[in-house]
């Protein structure tokens, strides 16, 4: 059975260390007192902005919320301005990398060969995992490209990672019509999209590696509609923008995951 994991991308929120501390405390209180064994058995991870990174892993200490980062350089080292490094932030205490998320991939025009280098030089760090994210345009799912375009992200993010690395890479599928729209997907057109996903890994790495492989559904997830896409059995988790800016609502997805 694949541990379900709960993402919290906080995108560029919040605007200071002020409010974001404030979250952070919000959120622990809430995982420090309200858990149960079932709860317990969800993977939680918060992706803050850099500048919080190491506020979150202060204050979430004992909360067993993970920290996760929402990007890396392309480079490891060296004269490369503003950029921050996969060894710089695995050495303060991050546990995941998110990587390929489609505003990175439209505003910041990150090819399928960047993500792939970011998520090589992210492995060269041990105990560091990442998030992979996929997913198709609206025009590309009205084209009915959705398995196609799905299948060459995975296929080019993933090239040269070997199975044994396999169990570190978290896949995301957002399809890019559900991102901050409040059209969230279906839980059985996510079904689908997961299993063309998971075909996708099978066809790479073998069955067995595949159906180990955590493939989570993200786009307007709500503490509303994250039972029923969860209930799907290719549904591994959600990756949660908006709704995770208040410790209430992403703390009412945990619980209801
Ligand atoms: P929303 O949950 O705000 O739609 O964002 C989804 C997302 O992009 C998470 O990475």
């Amino acid at each position: 059975a694949r541990r379900p994991v709960i993402a919290g991308n906080w995108k560029l929120n919040p605007k200071t260390i002020a409010e974001a501390s404030q979250l952070l405390k919000l959120l622990h209180a809430n995982f420090v007192n309200h858990r149960t064994p079932a709860q317990l058995d969800v993977e939680v991870v918060v992706f803050p902005p850099f500048p919080f990174l190491l506020e979150a892993l202060l204050v979430l200490q004992g909360s067993g919320i993970k920290v996760g980062a929402q990007n890396v350089a392309l480079q490891t080292s060296g004269a490369y301005t503003g950029e921050v490094s996969a060894s710089m932030v695995r050495s303060i205490g991050v546990d995941y990398v998110m990587l390929g998320h489609s505003e990175r991939r439209a505003i910041f025009g990150e090819s399928d060969v960047d993500i792939n280098k970011k998520l090589h030089l992210c492995l060269a760090e041990p105990g560091l995992g990442v998030i992979l994210c996929v997913g198709e345009t609206e025009d590309e799912y009205e084209s009915k490209l959705l398995a196609s375009v799905c299948d060459v992200q995975i296929r080019k993010g993933l090239k040269g990672v070997s199975i044994n690395d396999i169990s570190r890479i978290i896949i995301a599928y957002e399809p890019v019509w559900a991102i901050g729209t409040g059209k969230v997907a279906t839980p059985e057109q996510a079904q689908v999209a997961h299993t063309v996903i998971r075909k996708t890994l099978a066809d790479v790495y073998g069955y067995q590696a595949a159906d180990s492989v955590r493939i989570q559904y993200g786009g307007s997830v709500n503490p509303e509609n994250v039972d029923s896409l969860m209930s799907m059995p290719d549904v591994d988790g959600a990756l949660v923008g908006g709704a995770s800016l208040t410790a209430d609502s992403f703390t009412r997805i945990v619980d209801g995951s």
